[in-house]
C-alpha cells in the first residue's frame, strides 16, 4: 500500500531570518533528494490542511493558541523566545505543519495510505502546552497523536523521538496520558536541559552522552525502546523524525550516520507490522546540515516504504 508525503508551500514561507539554522532550504533539500533518488514518483503527494483551533486545543491551552494567532505579524518578525520567531507566513506554516499530522492520521486510519511522512516546518516537539520554544510553535506530532485518540478513538499510540534534542513539549503534553507511550533518545546534558528522571512508565527517556555513536544508539534502542514498544502494543506509531544527531550535523555531538536512521526506521516498522497493522505517521523535527538531512530523511522514507 502507498506511502503518503504531506507538505505545503506555506511551510517554506516561514521566514526565520538570515543565518537561522531552521530554514526553508531544509524542506527543498529533502524534496530534491527524493527526486534524485527516484523515490518521489512512488509517493502519494498531499497538501497539508490548516489545523483547526479545536485540533490545536487538544494539546495546547486555548489561551496559548489565541496568543499565537494574535501575535502573528503583518510585517517584520515577532520573537516568541530567543530561537523562535514568527513572520507574516509563520502562522499558516505552523497550522499546516500540525494539520499535516492530522491528515496523515486520517489517511492511514482510513486505509488510504499505509504510512505517511510529513515534510513540514516549523518543527514541533519542543512546543509545550502553553509555550513556544526551540524553533517550535505548535507540537505537530502531539496534535496528530491527540487526533488519533480523540477523533478516531484509538486507545494506545506510541511516539518514538530520535531527534538529538529531548522532546520536552511532547512530554509536557502527554505526562498524564498513559494512552501515549513516549520513547526518546537525546544528547544529555544538552538543550533543552530536561530532567532525565522519568516519573512514569509510559515515558521512556534515554540520554546519550556527547560522542555516542551508532553502536551506542542501536544498543539503547534495542534494549530500552523495542521491548517496551512491543509490550505496549500501540495501534499506531508516530515518529518525531529529527536528523540532527548525524555526525555531519554541527548542532550536536552525537555521531549517527545515515545507516543508523535506516536501521532504526526498519526496527520501528517491524514493531508497527506486529502491533499496529504497519501503520506509522512520521513528521520532520530537526536536522540542519542539508546534505546529511536529505540523505538520512530519504533513507528514512525509503525504509517506511518497504
Ligand atoms: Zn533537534
Amino acid at each position: 500500500m502507498a506511502l503518503s508525503i504531506i507538505s505545503h508551500p506555506d511551510c517554506a514561507l516561514h521566514d526565520t531570518g538570515a543565518g537561522h539554522p531552521e530554514r526553508a532550504a531544509r524542506l527543498s533539500s529533502i524534496q530534491d533528494q527524493l527526486l534524485a533518488s527516484g523515490l518521489d514518483w512512488v509517493l502519494q503527494h498531499h497538501l497539508a490542511p490548516l489545523a483547526s483551533c479545536e485540533q490545536l486545543c487538544r494539546v495546547h491551552t486555548p489561551e496559548y493558541v489565541d496568543k499565537i494567532f494574535s501575535l502573528a505579524p503583518v510585517e517584520g518578525q515577532v520573537w516568541l523566545d530567543a530561537d523562535t520567531c514568527m513572520s507574516p507566513h509563520s502562522l499558516a506554516a505552523a497550522r499546516r505543519a500540525a494539520g499535516a499530522a492530522v491528515l496523515a492520521v486520517d489517511l492511514v486510519l482510513a486505509g488510504k495510505a499505509h504510512r505517511a511522512f510529513c515534510n513540514v516546518r516549523p518543527p514541533g516537539h519542543h512546543a509545550e502546552r502553553d509555550m513556544a520554544m526551540g524553533f517550535c510553535i505548535f507540537n505537530n506530532v502531539a496534535v496528530g497523536a491527540a487526533h488519533a485518540l480523540q477523533a478516531h478513538g484509538l486507545r494506545r499510540v506510541a511516539i518514538v523521538d530520535f531527534d538529538v534534542h529531548h522532546g520536552n513539549g511532547s512530554e509536557d503534553i502527554f505526562r498524564d496520558t498513559p494512552e501515549v507511550l513516549l520513547c526518546s533518545t537525546f544528547q544529555h546534558p544538552f538543550y533543552p536541559i530536561s530532567s532525565i528522571d522519568s516519573a512514569s512508565e509510559h515515558i521512556i527517556k534515554e540520554p546519550l552522552p556527547a560522542g555516542a555513536d551508532g553502536a551506542a544508539f542501536r544498543a539503547t534502542v534495542s534494549e530500552r525502546w523495542l521491548p517496551r514498544l512491543r509490550q505496549f502494543q500501540p495501534e499506531l506509531i508516530f515518529i518525531s523524525a529529527g536528523f540532527d544527531a548525524h555526525i555531519e550535523d554541527e548542532m550536536s555531538q552525537i555521531c549517527l550516520t545515515t545507516s543508523d536512521y535506516d536501521w532504526v526506521t526498519r526496527e520501528i516498522v517491524a514493531v508497527a507490522d506486529e502491533t499496529a497493522q504497519g501503520r506509522i505517521v512520521s513528521t520532520l523535527e530537526g536536522g540542519y546540515d542539508l546534505p546529511s538531512l536529505a540523505q538520512s530523511c530519504v533513507a528514512h522514507i525509503n525504509a517506511l516504504l518497504d
